[in-house]
């Protein structure tokens, strides 16, 4: 069995079509051009005879059944929303993937063992209410109906009241929780949204592990004062301090793993102004890691390099731990299979960490995860520009199916 090029190019197309407002794609869940979407992505499950379930905020689930409908499905899928401005490919390749991969099981006549379940996940993007990966953190229980009447629009309308005007019902959303166990296995295909395997060519990239996340806020507070009549040897500048913690995170994250990066993305100086030695400086670290381990060490070592540059400008320092989100490790067996599939099919791959949040980071609270990400030509992504090469989305569909096959017969 295999994918259908022209079929895939044909539904990826089509559903670039269910736009209103360029440039780009402009597809915000529960707005008139989603509905659209849906209803096309429903007639085709139909078509095929996929029993179709949506849950409370719009996720959709689409049964293929298998021959012992006992068994827990597994699931493929990605998100059919993006952001303002946004290419054709981030989600669709992996719905359109996932659905294509149904497609072939029906055409071939072919029952797995298990039933094979497709996805199309709500509101990953956060579009609607600055809450990214919205649909799969209510379906895994992470966020629940007062979450959902306190989140709102740049409008002020509550994410709640949205979803029901889109015709949905989140008040059933605790009947569609998915506990832990229920699923077999959770795949998504994807593209990878950076220039990585565009610049090395390799055709597929099997995901190692996704990448957590640890934010830290750094505050040096030093000793405001003048800045031409202090001299040199009697300041307290806290700026001092920050610039030689900064020049050392690059290390920190080089000299870890091979995965780990960190960021300083954000600086303030107090009072900022030209004249003054700052009385207090901060900024914050953006530490990224497929093992929680390493984003500790980092961690640590921050904190020692910050505590020695504050003392060498005679300032004070604090560094505070804000938002962290846990690496998600993928096992062993998932990336084996991947691999073994990938090698059969001939297909130029390489093991690499995903960066970005996807749904399968909250997949992985209820059950095992395994994801495939293809080419972004110019590692493009979130812009017009998008682009991956239907050939590239095809081979990954291959690996998709492949993998699927091999997880519903086990
Ligand atoms: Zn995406």
């Amino acid at each position: 069995m295999e994918t259908n090029f022209s079929r895939i190019k044909e539904t990826i197309t089509d559903m670039s079509r269910f736009n209103s407002e360029g440039p780009g794609i402009s597809r915000f869940s529960y707005s008139r051009d989603d509905l659209k979407a849906r209803k096309y992505l429903l007639d085709i499950c139909e078509s095929i005879g996929l029993k179709v379930r949506v849950d409370a905020v719009g996720n959709i689930f689409a049964r293929y059944e298998g021959l012992q409908p006992e068994l827990e499905p597994v699931v493929s899928g990605s998100h059919i929303d993006s952001v303002k401005s946004g290419g054709m490919f981030d989600g669709i390749v992996g719905s359109v993937g996932a659905l294509e991969c149904a497609r072939v099981m029906k055409e071939n006549n072919f029952v797995p063992k298990r039933p094979y379940e497709v996805v199309f996940y709500a509101e990953e993007e956060g579009s609607n209410f600055q809450v990214p990966v919205m649909g799969s953190k209510i379906l895994t229980g992470k966020l629940g109906i007062e979450d959902l009447k306190k989140m709102k629009t740049l409008d002020g309308e509550t994410a709640y009241d949205t979803i029901k005007k889109a015709g949905f019902n989140p008040d059933k959303i605790p009947e569609d929780v998915i506990e832990k166990g229920k699923i077999k296995a959770s795949l998504e295909l994807h593209i990878e949204q950076s220039v990585r395997l565009d610049l090395e060519h390799h055709t597929i990239g099997i995901i190692e592990g996704i990448a957590g996340c640890q934010w830290y806020r750094v505050t040096f507070k030093g000793k405001q004062n003048h800045a031409g009549a202090t001299p040199m040897h009697l300041r307290q500048d806290p700026m001092c301090a920050a610039s030689e913690c900064i020049s050392k995170i690059k290390d920190m994250a080089k000299e870890t793993t091979k995965t780990a990066v960190a960021t300083v993305g954000f600086i303030e100086a107090k009072p900022n102004i030209p004249n003054a030695i700052p009385a207090e400086v901060s900024f914050t670290v953006d530490i990224r890691d497929i093992s929680n381990k390493s984003m500790d060490d980092i961690a640590i070592r921050l904190k020692k390099e910050a505590e020695k540059a504050a003392k060498n400008n005679g300032c004070e320092v604090t560094c505070e731990c804000g938002a962290t989100s846990n690496a998600i490790e993928i096992k062993d067996y998932m990336k084996n299979i991947m691999k073994d599939e990938a090698e059969k099919l001939g297909l130029d791959y390489i093991f690499m960490p995903s960066g970005a949040v996807h749904d399968s980071n909250y997949m992985a609270e209820i059950t095992d995860v395994g994801m495939i990400f293809v080419p972004s030509i110019d590692g493009r992504s979130h812009v017009p520009e998008e682009k991956t090469s239907f050939e590239d989305i095809k081979a990954g569909a291959d690996l998709l199916l492949n993998t699927i096959l091999k997880l519903t017969e086990e």
